[in-house]
């Protein structure tokens, strides 16, 4: 089947099945308006949809993905800051009571820090300077891991991207406040669709260790 007659085909089993045996569900949640109490960054890999991966339910989440769940830092440009936009929306207009990022294994955006200069003369003129964000990271796992594999390379990078997009939540007044107050929790999480493992970022003890 053709790709976007697939979709088409999707939606109109959505419309025939999910969204009928939910009506009461949808009715709610537009007579009340939505009131997700976590938001997610996720990457927008095709192969990690968070809706798919934790099961979501219409209304549980407020969504927000962009290429390796990155948070950009603060930054007050008037620029078309996409990100920052929608943490502001879930964090002052929803007042979301957690945010998750969620990293994954075998990410490309990661794996174009290491395919360095290549990637910028094959047409690519936004991802480079996105992906900056995560050179600390990057040269930090060249310089201290040089004789691991690609994949465990790839993987301290992809999980030091959680940890700078964590780092840059903190960067926003809105988040620090309601952070240090205690309304607010921040997650760093990282899946691995290969092993269907879920890792958890625990801060005491720096690690990301596996969901039991
Ligand atoms: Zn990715």
């Amino acid at each position: 089947m053709d790709a976007i007659e697939k979709l088409k085909q999707g939606f109109s089993n959505f419309k025939n099945g999910y969204h009928k045996d939910h009506q009461a569900v949808y009715q709610d949640l537009i007579e009340s308006g939505q009131k997700p109490k976590v938001a997610v960054i996720a990457c927008s890999d095709s192969r990690v949809d968070p809706a798919i991966v934790l099961q979501m339910e219409p209304g549980d989440v407020f969504m927000i993905r962009n290429i390796a769940n990155l948070v950009p830092p603060y930054e007050d440009n008037g620029s078309y800051h996409g990100t920052s936009a929608a943490l502001e929306y879930a964090v002052q207009h929803l007042h979301v009571e957690h945010i998750i990022v969620l990293g994954h294994a075998h990410c490309g955006g990661i794996k174009t820090l290491f395919d360095g200069n290549k990637e910028r003369v094959t047409g690519h003129f936004f991802v480079p300077p996105w992906m900056s964000m995560v050179e600390p990271a990057y040269l930090r796992v060249i310089a201290t891991m040089p004789d691991a594999s690609d994949r465990e390379k790839h993987q301290a990078c992809e999980q030091g991207a959680v940890l700078v997009s964590l780092e840059n939540l903190m960067t926003f007044a809105c988040i620090r406040k309601k952070v240090t107050e205690g309304s607010l929790r921040l997650h760093g999480w990282f899946i691995d669709i290969k092993t269907g493992e879920l890792s958890c970022y625990h801060a005491d003890s720096h690690t990301f260790e596996a969901l039991g």
